[in-house]
């Protein structure tokens, strides 16, 4: 007899968890994304001790039938993709069918659904089936994940402060309503509100959300477009700099990402106007065919891999120059005249 085992479900779920649920904030972002995915319109994220307690997202979105509700919390369960084909085309913003089993393997957590016709109350302990009975129809789905690592000791003890998870959230939340200016958000903690957007599609109120109206009202747009990518977005003149880099926020086709080049293209086309180690607040939102973006580099999807990238960062380096050195032009002239 050999020694190797297939491992159970319920350990491998655990092993999986400890590469997607690092914290708080990565619980928010899977279920936020979960919800967007499904088409709501408003999402509602209300957190207790900066969701160590408690972590709830209710959405408007399409829901789960009973079936669905509980095959949504098996490994690799995903109605996104089917084939490998569609490995290439990814147009959802989850596709790996992790999240709700790895979340559920480490917390307790409480599903209601519905998708207008039949609904589903489901209670779960470290991803095992407590409770299965019937929910209201309201259509949509409220998700809460209580005492998360509750069974693994060893995560929870490297928790950082209430205000460093919390701050975590916040920078993914903000994100998520900068690349969805169509979805209402809230953000709740502990009853306070940090967040709302009104969803009506409007980039700049979410931007006036986030930064203050007085900041996004010193941004000016731009927009642009090469053989195979279009670009749009907000950015602010020189005036309105920031000691760190976070501030300029990139969307591939709606997914937010990290992209180095990308970031330098931002800076390089402010050339001198940009004083030493100062960085605009940015939102850009580049559009092209998924066949050209490969998101399925790592499990939280940050980093990408672009195709024809020498022609991305052109258009966005010659887009935002001109768009400054229009903008910086004309007041001058005006004062000559
Ligand atoms: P993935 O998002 O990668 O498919 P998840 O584990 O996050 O995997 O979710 C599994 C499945 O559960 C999803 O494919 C989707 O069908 C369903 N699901 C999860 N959350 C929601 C939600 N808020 N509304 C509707 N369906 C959901
Ligand atoms: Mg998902």
């Amino acid at each position: 007899m050999g020694n190797i085992q297939i491992m159970d479900e319920w350990l491998s779920n655990k092993i999986a968890a400890g590469e997607v649920v690092e914290r708080p904030a990565s619980v928010v972002k899977e279920l936020v994304e979960n919800a967007i995915d499904a088409g709501s319109t408003s999402i509602d994220v209300f957190l207790l001790e900066a969701g160590l307690t408690s972590i709830q997202v209710i959405d408007n979105g399409s829901g789960m039938d009973e079936e669905d509700a509980l095959m949504s919390f098996s490994r690799h369960a995903t109605s996104k993709i089917h084939q490998e084909h569609d490995l290439f085309r990814i147009r959802t913003l989850g596709f790996r069918g992790e999240a709700l089993a790895s979340i559920a393997s480490v917390s307790k957590m409480t599903l209601i659904t519905s998708n207008g016709e039949s609904g589903t109350h489901l209670e779960l302990e470290g991803g095992h089936i407590l409770t299965h009975k019937p929910g209201p129809l309201r259509k949509g789905t409220d998700l809460t994940v209580s005492q998360l690592f509750f069974n693994t000791p060893a995560r929870l003890k490297y928790m950082k402060t209430i205000q460093t998870e919390l701050g975590h959230t916040i920078d993914l939340m903000n994100r998520l309503a900068l690349g969805n200016p169509q979805i209402a958000f809230r953000l709740l903690h502990n009853g306070q509100q940090l967040l709302q957007t009104n969803g009506r599609g409007d980039v700049q109120q979410v931007l006036a959300a986030i930064y203050g109206v007085h900041n996004a009202k010193k941004m000016v747009s731009f927009q642009g477009e090469s053989h195979d990518y279009q670009i749009s977005g907000f950015v602010t003149l020189p005036e309105v700099t920031r000691a760190s880099k976070n501030y300029m926020s990139l969307f591939v086709n709606g997914r937010w990402v990290k992209h180095y080049l990308v970031q330098k293209a931002i800076v390089d086309a402010f050339h001198t106007y940009l004083p030493i180690e100062r960085y605009p607040i940015v939102v850009l939102f580049i559009k092209g065919d998924p066949y050209l973006t490969d998101v399925n580099v790592h499990p939280a999807k940050h980093q990408i891999r672009l195709s024809k990238e020498p022609e991305l960062l052109k258009l966005i380096e010659e887009t935002i120059r001109e768009t400054i050195r229009n903008i910086i032009r004309v007041p001058q002239m005006e004062k000559k005249e």
